[in-house]
């Protein structure tokens, strides 16, 4: 069944930047799909989009059906009942997003409370039995966040995302602070809690790796666009998109240090999405553009089974003069 259908989704921030540029995907309940792409392709704004957290004065369009519902044009009160019991999303850097002054445990029960209505006792069952959940002594119920590690803090995070069973889990670069061992240990824990309990993952992340030894499937964007999808490790092993196989060959394995916060190997940034630049984004950074894709952006075509991509290079061949071989511009 399908739980999450994101279909032509455009988002356009107040000054003018479009951050998400007319994406689909399709989420069946009990599957993750994995996110890629540097800072500053749009990941975080999607996965806002999904639960409608965007500033206001944004602009939104297409459609986010939760369950064949659309979140985008639900009434308030249900857009708040999807966040509680539907949806859930886990921020990058944990310590920003638990406050300070109060216990972790209240913090992992306020959910629960409010939505809920249950008793300040059984409240503190749930938040022991949810801290145990995500391999912490419920004793830690007790901690103020700064008295926990990063990868206890992040274990805090997904408890309270845990904390009304929700169907969805969207984890923004849940591992990107940590250091790798810890790094591993939180992915192993959300794959556990994922097929323990049939939740849909999001998983958004920067490292194509990661995503790789996750993800069932995964969506490659570059500014605010999708440039390729399809089977996790299809697309991490043999990438058709250049992008996609430059941001693959930048994340050589799991939780390569070096690579953590910075893709190496793939010069240059991606485009300022208030200006991007005509034709193909990425193609004045692509190693293999040729001059139509100056001028002419690329859909998403077929690129094998259950695969797509959005490169000339890739399927039919593009509608017009058929490029000759002697206009790549630099294939050495
Ligand atoms: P990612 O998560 O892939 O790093 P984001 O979704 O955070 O990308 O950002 C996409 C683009 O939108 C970036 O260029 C960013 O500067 C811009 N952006 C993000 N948040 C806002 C905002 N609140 N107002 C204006 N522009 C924003
Ligand atoms: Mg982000």
């Amino acid at each position: 069944m399908t739980l999450l259908e994101v279909r032509d989704l455009e988002v356009t921030y107040p000054g003018g930047a479009a951050a998400v540029r007319g994406v689909d995907l399709t989420l069946a309940a009990g599957r993750k799909l994995g996110i890629a792409g540097e800072s500053g392709c749009g990941k975080s704004t999607l996965a806002l989009a999904l639960l409608r957290l965007l500033p206001a004065g944004t602009r939104v369009s297409g459609e986010v059906l939760l369950n064949g519902e659309d979140v985008l044009t639900m009434r308030w009160g249900q857009v708040r009942a999807v966040r509680w019991a539907g949806a859930s999303i886990v921020f990058q850097g944990a310590m920003h997003s638990l406050n300070p002054v109060h216990r972790v445990g209240d913090q992992i029960t306020e959910p629960v409370l409010l939505h809920r209505g249950a008793t300040a006792a059984a409240a503190r069952r749930r938040a022991g039995e949810l801290l145990e959940r995500v391999g912490l002594p419920a004793s830690r119920a007790a901690a103020y966040p700064h008295e926990l590690s990063g990868g206890q803090r992040q274990r805090v995070m997904i408890a309270m995302a845990l904390a009304c069973d929700p169907r969805l889990i969207v984890a923004d670069e849940p591992t990107t602070a940590l250091d790798v061992m810890i790094q591993a240990q939180i992915l192993r824990l959300i794959e556990r809690l994922v097929a323990d309990q049939d939740v849909g993952l999001i998983m958004i992340s920067h490292d194509l790796a990661v995503l790789a030894d996750t993800c069932d499937r995964l969506t490659v964007m570059y500014a605010g666009r999708v440039v390729e999808e399809g089977p996790a490790r299809q697309v991490y092993e043999d990438a058709r998109h250049p992008y996609a196989r430059a941001l693959s060959a930048a994340f050589p394995r799991i939780g390569d240090p070096a690579s953590r916060f910075a893709p190496r190997g793939l010069p240059g940034d991606p485009p300022d999405p208030a200006a991007p630049p005509a034709g193909c984004a990425f193609h004045p950074r692509c190693p293999v553009a040729l001059d139509v894709c100056a001028t002419r952006d690329q859909p998403l075509r077929d690129a094998g089974p259950d695969r797509r991509a959005a490169c000339v290079h890739v399927g039919a061949a593009v509608p017009g003069p058929a490029p000759a071989a002697e206009d790549a511009r630099s294939t050495s």
